[in-house]
């Protein structure tokens, strides 16, 4: 149940100013929801933190700090309804929440390749310890997937029915078979102990606070660009990929958990505007003005040769859709960079 705390009008954002409650008092009663978001100190978590807290729940937000940073929730540090917590999802955690956003994993192929045990570790058990904290609490969980249980996909575009083509064995399989196991813990709870259950499959993700050093493309792209270095594409460069501006997925995620009981997923969340690689670093030098040439790189082994979502079931049962053009988003991300790199 949601925590019914007392708040103080001229300190908390939470106050609510319905000028019905309270009055007299000097202070007003708000019901707020307790959310606890995994890698909150992560790229896309935390922008869900901002939201979650502009919305007025009390977030805990939960990292080891492996590829997250306090920098990133630095603005939210101060705010009453919000709560850094320093703690591995593979070990068991006991708090008392009404949501759950289960996002603690690296997601760029340097950091998951790192330590590889350790990532299939982190969704396996993770996801173990943080259903097992929504079975006892009755919190809702929303589990981050990812358009990697497609694998190098031989449908296209994605849809949710898909089973996907995964290397079981290869360097990527840490992170794809991690969150595909993931899902299926997702489904038994879900079956087995009725757990209120959400699964969104995420595609690329790009924006500000993308980790600079994590060897993704876009983050790759950008920094060749401003430094006029050469752009590095792997293999000829006609692989495709699809964005999503962070923003975007963020107004997914939350819908998402939102939305109506019966809704568990999974489900695509991203912008199926398909670029190639080559497009894309066309679009960066653009952008930024660059004088970078591009430079052609070996492919990574079992890198997926084309990814872009079917969004159909997001919009029929969310009524989502991406609104953020690539451009644009791309233009914000490199104003980030820009700003952080002088
Ligand atoms: P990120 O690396 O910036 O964030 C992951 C966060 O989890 C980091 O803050 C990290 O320190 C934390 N973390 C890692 N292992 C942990 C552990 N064992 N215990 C506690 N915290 C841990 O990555 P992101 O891009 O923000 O991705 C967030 C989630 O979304 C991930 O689950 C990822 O798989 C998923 N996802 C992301 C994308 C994308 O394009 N960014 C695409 C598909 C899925
Ligand atoms: N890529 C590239 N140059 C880079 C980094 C990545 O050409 O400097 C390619 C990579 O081989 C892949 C695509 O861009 O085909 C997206 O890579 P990323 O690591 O961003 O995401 P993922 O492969 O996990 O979708």
């Amino acid at each position: 149940m949601p925590g019914v705390s007392v708040c103080w009008p001229e300190k908390d954002p939470r106050y609510i100013d319905d000028g019905k409650q309270g009055q007299d008092w000097g202070f007003k009663l708000s019901i707020s929801k307790k959310v606890l978001v995994t890698g909150g100190a992560g790229f896309i978590g935390s922008h869900l933190c901002e939201r979650l807290v502009a919305e007025g729940d009390d977030v805990i937000c939960l990292d080891n700090y492996y590829t997250g940073t306090k920098t990133n929730v630095q603005s939210l540090a101060e705010l009453p309804n919000f709560e850094l917590l320093r703690h591995d999802v593979t070990f068991p955690l006991y708090v008392e929440v009404d949501e759950i956003f289960n996002l603690a994993c690296p997601a760029s192929p340097i950091h998951y390749q790192f330590d590889p045990v350790q990532t299939t570790k982190t969704s396996v058990h993770g996801a173990i310890n943080m259903l097992g904290l929504a079975k006892r609490t009755g919190a809702k969980i929303l589990q981050a997937s990812t358009s990697e249980v497609y694998g190098d996909p031989k449908i296209h575009p994605q849809m949710e029915e898909y089973l996907g083509n995964v290397n079981p064995i290869g360097p990527r399989a840490c992170y794809d078979e991690g969150k595909r196991c993931a899902e299926t813990l997702f489904f038994d709870y879900y079956r087995q102990h009725e757990v209120n259950i959400r699964v969104a499959r995420i595609f690329n993700t790009y924006g500000p606070r993308m980790h600079p050093n994590d060897g993704r493309v876009v983050s790759n792209f950008i920094i060749q660009a401003l430094s006029g270095e050469p752009l590095t594409v792997y293999g000829d460069g006609s692989q495709t990929r699809s964005f999503c501006f962070v923003d975007d997925l963020v107004n997914g995620l939350m819908s998402l958990m939102k939305a109506p009981d019966e809704i568990v997923g999974p489900i695509n969340l991203g912008n199926p505007t398909e670029l190639t690689i080559v497009q894309l670093a066309k679009m960066v030098i653009e952008i930024v003005g660059s004088k970078s040439i591009i430079e052609y790189r070996p492919l990574p082994q079992d890198d997926p040769m084309q990814r872009c979502p079917d969004i159909s079931r997001a919009k029929n049962k969310l009524n989502w859709i991406p609104t953020v053009e690539v451009k644009e988003g791309l233009q914000k991300t490199i104003d980030h960079f820009t700003s952080n790199m002088q």
